[in-house]
C-alpha cells in the first residue's frame, strides 16, 4: 500500500500522465470521443463522396495510430522513466507493455491473414486475355482468374492489380466491362487500396467505436469510385455492369467490388440534389486536425520535456 501511495504521489507531483506510457489509458480515448464529435459533420457530407470518404477512413484510424503512436514513443523511453522504481510503477509499465503487444499482435495476425489471402487469389491468376487487356486501363495491371462468380477487385496494397473473374468476363459486354474496369482503376488512382488497408490495420488494433466510420468509408468509397469512372465511361455502361454482376443464380449480391447494388443504382442515376459543400468540408476536417493534435500531444510534450515523468 505504501508503495502504491508513494507511485501515485510521485505520479501527481510529476503531473507526468501525458508524456509516459501511462497516456496510452487516456489519450486514445480523447481521441475517438473527438473522433465522435466529428462523425456527424462527416455523415453530412453524402452529397460529398470524394471527401467523406478519406475522412471517414482518417477518423476510423484515429484513435489506433494514437495508440501506436504512444505505445512505440513510451515503451521507447519508458525505461527511463521514474514509476519504474516503485514496484507498483513496474506492474502498471508491464501490464501496459503487454496490453501493447496483445494489441500490436491481434491486428498484425488479422493482416497478414489478409494479406495471404489475397496472395492466394493472385497465385491463382493468370495473365489477362487478349479481351481483357485491350479494355485494361493504361497503367493498370489486369489479371484473370477462373471463378464462375462475377466479380473485380484492386488487390494488393503496394502494387495493386485489377483481378477480373471469368464469370464477370462472361457476364459483361465490352461496354460494361470498360465501365467495371474504370472503376477499379478509380479505386487505384484514389489510393484506395493503401487507405484501405491502414483503415483496417487501425480500427482491428483498436476496435472500439471505429466500426461505423469504417463502414462508412467502404461504401462511401464505392461511391466515389463510380463518380470517378463516370466521367470516363456512360453512367448507362457503369450500371449495366452493377446489374449484370449483381443478378443471376451465381452469386446473391455481387456487385463490381462491395456496396449495396440498389443505393450505387439510386445514386449514379438520380445524383442527390444538395452539392458539395466547403463548409461541411471545413467542420469535419477542423474536428478531425483537433483529434489529430490530441493524439499527438503525448510525443510532443515528451519530445519537449513537457509534463514528462522521464529522469532528466
Ligand atoms: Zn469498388
Amino acid at each position: 500500500m505504501a508503495d502504491a501511495a508513494a507511485f501515485f504521489q510521485s505520479c501527481a507531483q510529476a503531473g507526468a500522465l501525458l508524456g509516459s506510457l501511462c497516456a496510452i489509458l487516456v489519450v486514445p480515448a480523447a481521441v475517438a470521443l473527438m473522433v465522435r464529435y466529428a462523425k456527424p459533420a462527416i455523415l453530412a457530407m453524402d452529397a460529398d463522396r470524394c471527401w467523406q470518404a478519406p475522412f471517414a477512413a482518417v477518423g476510423s484510424m484515429l484513435p489506433g495510430a494514437s495508440f501506436l503512436s504512444i505505445a512505440a514513443y513510451g515503451l521507447t523511453v519508458g525505461t527511463s522513466s521514474n514509476c519504474l522504481q516503485f514496484v507498483t510503477g513496474r506492474i502498471i509499465f508491464a501490464a501496459l507493455l503487454l496490453l501493447t503487444v496483445f494489441a500490436l499482435a491481434r491486428a498484425t495476425g488479422i493482416a497478414t491473414l489478409r494479406s495471404r489471402e489475397a496472395a492466394s487469389i493472385r497465385n491463382f491468376s493468370f495473365a489477362a486475355g487478349e479481351r481483357l487487356k485491350a479494355a485494361a486501363p493504361r497503367n493498370c495491371e489486369a489479371r484473370e482468374i477462373s471463378d464462375a462468380n462475377p466479380f473485380c477487385a484492386v488487390l494488393g496494397v503496394i502494387h495493386p492489380i485489377i483481378i477480373v473473374s471469368t464469370g464477370a468476363l462472361a457476364r459483361l459486354d465490352d461496354d460494361q466491362l470498360n465501365a467495371a474496369l474504370c472503376h477499379e482503376a478509380a479505386h487505384i488512382q484514389r489510393y484506395d487500396h493503401v487507405l484501405g488497408a491502414l483503415a483496417a490495420f487501425f480500427s482491428d488494433l483498436l476496435p472500439f467505436g471505429t466500426a461505423d466510420l469504417l463502414k462508412l468509408y467502404w461504401d462511401a468509397r464505392e461511391f466515389a469510385a463510380d463518380q470517378r469512372a463516370v466521367a470516363h465511361t456512360e453512367m448507362e455502361s457503369l450500371a449495366g455492369a452493377i446489374i449484370a454482376m449483381a443478378k443471376g443464380p451465381l452469386l446473391p449480391v455481387a456487385a463490381l467490388d462491395g456496396g449495396s447494388v440498389t443505393s450505387r443504382l439510386q445514386r449514379l442515376l438520380a445524383p442527390p440534389e444538395n452539392s458539395a459543400s466547403t463548409h461541411r468540408r471545413m467542420i469535419a476536417g477542423g474536428a478531425l486536425s483537433i483529434a489529430t493534435l490530441i493524439a499527438l500531444l503525448p510525443i510532443v510534450s515528451g519530445t519537449l520535456g513537457f509534463l514528462s515523468c522521464h529522469s532528466q
